[in-house]
């Protein structure tokens, strides 16, 4: 059977993204893997809604998921991999919890994803990474 990568994308972060090409494309070359690329937007409504008051939905919505599509599909055209093995999702909410329902939903043998920005050096594991490791069902390559 062939295998399912999953590989969570922070939009936000050129630079990890960088780290894990090569990791994935070595994946992606076993089993004729599907490799399924995710990004999620957080959801800072409460943030919102504690400053200014607003609606729990913002209007917005619709256009910054078809904004992240477009900036994932932008990142995902720096893999060499073959188009008809990739899929892609953009979810709202908490980033650990879409990585870890979706690597269910897909039967993922394996995820993919970078330690922590590099910015935040203090931490070896940022805050999802840690939780995607520590609860993943399936296995995790932590890229550093
Ligand atoms: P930090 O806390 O330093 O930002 P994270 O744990 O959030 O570190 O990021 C590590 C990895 O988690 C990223 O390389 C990416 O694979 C995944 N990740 C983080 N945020 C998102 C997001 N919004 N959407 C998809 N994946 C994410």
């Amino acid at each position: 059977m062939s295998k399912n990568i999953l590989v969570p994308i922070d939009i936000s972060e050129i630079e990890l993204t960088q780290q894990v090409i090569p990791h994935v494309e070595t994946y992606a070359r076993q089993d004729d893997a599907t490799i399924h690329f995710l990004a999620v937007i957080p959801d800072y409504t409460y943030f919102a809604s504690y400053r200014l008051g607003y609606a729990s939905v913002p209007p917005d919505a619709k256009e910054r998921e078809v904004a992240a599509m477009e900036a994932l599909s932008e990142i995902v055209a720096k893999f060499s991999l073959p188009e008809d093995r990739i899929e892609k999702y953009v979810l709202c909410g908490p980033p650990k919890d879409h990585i870890l329902q979706l690597a269910d939903d897909i039967h993922a043998d394996v995820i993919i994803l970078a330690s922590h920005r590099p910015s935040i050096s203090t931490y070896l594991l940022g805050s999802n990474a840690a939780v995607v490791v520590r609860h993943a069902k399936c296995s995790v390559l932590v890229v550093r």
